[in-house]
């Protein structure tokens, strides 16, 4: 098997980025962005605010950034913040919000949601020997969770009570751009009722690198500073730029096919004996595949033999993620998992 047959579900961020893409980059206008004086940039960052409905942005080199700039700027050392259990910023950002913002974030809820309920029992009383909460970060869709999307309704609640209870409001929407294609609610709409909003482009849409954090002016200009501070101020990175504006230009109307395969795929996965998939939770681009009585390491060893990655996401579960460069294979790719499933279950093909 060669490597242009491997069919990749392991994440959404393998994606190469297509000759249109790679053309924008090329014929990208740059200067130098640390002199504020690069117009892709520039262009970028206008048209991901006005996206998301906020004042301004600030491109950043990827997600974790987005997100420990927004912890750093609404936070101060010792404080606690509330974030969804298996949050991306408490489970993959290498424990930045301890060593960088100097926080300790608490789990809440199941799935990646939570309700009222949950954030008003995790706020710690104003005594000397608790720690501050200042933050609840919300993450939509959700990764952990299999791809979910905060229902509107709940999400603005949560929120509204949050900041009624003086919280700063952060939502990692990575993925807002599936939320939004999903749900048919405008990007702008699922951002509102937050003060801070990160945003990838090197996800579903396709671009190689680069996310957004979006904000009021005011804090974006902050965020600027701390991005300096933290190695980030980029030079010529309108080339980058560019192949993220193409991707909101031209790759976000197309999730719509990604969710469709990976329907496909939990539909086939939740055939298999041996493989349990909750077909109903899979609302955009992400298949959780729980093997209840199988070494998840190694069926996805044997997938791997069979050309078809997958990540392993627990003891027992697998994740597949379609994406823009498995759009016509993402069938084959599940009838792959689902031979090595059957093998490790002990049964033939
Ligand atoms: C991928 C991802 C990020 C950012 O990841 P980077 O690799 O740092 O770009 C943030 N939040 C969620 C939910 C993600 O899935």
């Amino acid at each position: 098997m060669t490597s242009a047959d491997i069919i990749d579900l392991r994440s959404d961020t393998v994606t190469r980025p297509t000759p249109e893409m790679r053309k924008a980059m090329a014929d990208a206008e740059v200067g130098d962005d640390v002199f504020g004086e690069d117009p892709t940039v520039a262009r970028l960052e206008e048209k991901v605010a006005s996206l998301l409905g906020k004042e301004a942005a600030l491109f950043v080199t990827s997600g974790t950034m987005a997100n420990q700039l927004a912890i750093l700027l609404q936070t101060r050392r010792g404080d606690e913040i509330i974030v969804s259990a298996g949050a991306h910023c408490a489970w993959y950002e290498s424990g930045a919000a301890a060593a960088l913002a100097g926080v300790q974030p608490v789990s809440v809820g199941t799935d990646g949601l939570f309700t009222i309920d949950d954030v008003e029992r995790s706020i710690k009383p104003s005594f000397d020997w608790y720690p501050r909460t200042s933050l609840v970060a919300f993450e939509n869709t959700h990764n952990r969770g299999g791809g979910r999307v905060w229902p509107r309704a709940q999400l603005e609640q949560v929120a509204a009570f949050a900041r009624g209870r003086g919280l700063a409001v952060h939502l990692d929407g990575a993925r807002i751009w599936n939320a939004a294609v999903a749900t048919g609610d405008a990007p702008a709409a699922i951002a509102a009722p937050f003060d801070t909003v990160s945003a990838c482009f090197s996800k579903g849409l396709g671009a190689p690198v680069g996310s957004a954090l979006c904000s009021t002016r005011e804090r974006i200009t902050a965020a600027r500073k701390l991005r300096k501070m933290l190695g980030g101020g980029m030079r010529q990175a309108g080339v980058i730029a560019a192949g993220a504006l193409h991707a909101l230009d031209h790759h976000r109307d197309r999730l719509a096919l990604d969710h469709g395969n990976a329907r496909v795929i939990a539909r086939i996965m939740g055939e298999v004996p041996g493989a349990v998939v909750d077909v109903r939770s899979v609302e955009t681009n992400i298949v959780m595949i729980d093997l209840p009585s199988l070494d998840a390491e190694r069926v996805a060893r044997q997938a791997a033999e069979r050309g078809v990655l997958v990540s392993v996401f627990g003891p027992h579960r697998l994740r597949a993620v379609t994406h823009l460069d498995v759009a016509r294979t993402a069938e084959e790719g599940a009838r792959r998992l689902a031979s090595a499933v059957i093998a490790a279950n002990g049964g033939c093909e």
